[in-house]
């Protein structure tokens, strides 16, 4: 229904009188209120006779000076009041606040983890034994017992305790090779094995 056309304007304002009865505040208000009213977004605004207007979220009725200006809207505010859209607003700093600082904590980790790598790869001599390679390096173990050294220390735990010390550790028989001579003898291995 049209509610902006004058005809609408005495349609509405009359029908709501012949069902009310009574309904003096029906007449008294424009085409555009009577609109709102119909949505049951500012029916507190006819009420009162007053401009004011029901935030949708805190469902407090404030003076239309607490809500923010929108044109979208068919009222020209925001649905929201300003102290609801300030709340909002600062509940996504907080989130974005926390998603900045986990990032950096990421990357710091990821950093230091870097840092671990290169100190203990330089510890071990920097290159494949087999080949030279600087590149690609994984640390192997000599007596094929990772698996079992895995299970008592993870892999930062024994870079950290390579680079505390400054030098191999003892307890297990380290040596560097590159990605390529790791898989070859790690294939040789498990024929061996088989
Ligand atoms: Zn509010
Ligand atoms: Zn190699």
């Amino acid at each position: 229904m049209n509610i902006a056309s004058p005809s609408s304007r005495v349609e509405l304002a009359g029908f709501s009188r012949s069902l009310a009865g009574q309904d003096t505040a029906a007449l008294s208000v424009s085409p555009l209120e009577l609109g709102e009213t119909a949505t049951g977004e500012t029916s507190s605004r006819v009420k009162l006779g007053m401009d004011t207007k029901t935030c949708t979220k805190c469902k407090r009725t404030l003076p239309t000076v607490e809500f923010a200006r929108d044109a979208s809207k068919r009222c020209g505010f925001k649905s929201i009041c300003k102290g609801c859209d300030r709340a909002k607003a600062g509940a996504y700093y907080r989130a974005n606040r926390d998603r900045r600082r986990a990032y950096w904590q990421a990357k710091r980790d990821e950093m230091s983890a870097a840092y671990f790598v290169l100190r203990a790869v330089r510890i071990y001599g920097g290159q494949c034994i087999e080949c030279g390679s600087v590149e690609d390096l994984e640390f192997d173990h000599v007596d094929n017992n990772g698996a079992a050294h895995r299970e008592v220390e993870t892999l930062q735990a024994v870079l950290r305790r390579i680079v505390r010390t400054g030098q191999p550790i003892t307890d297990y028989r380290l040596q560097l090779l590159c990605k390529r001579h790791h898989l070859a003898k790690t294939l040789a291995t498990r024929g061996q094995a088989a």
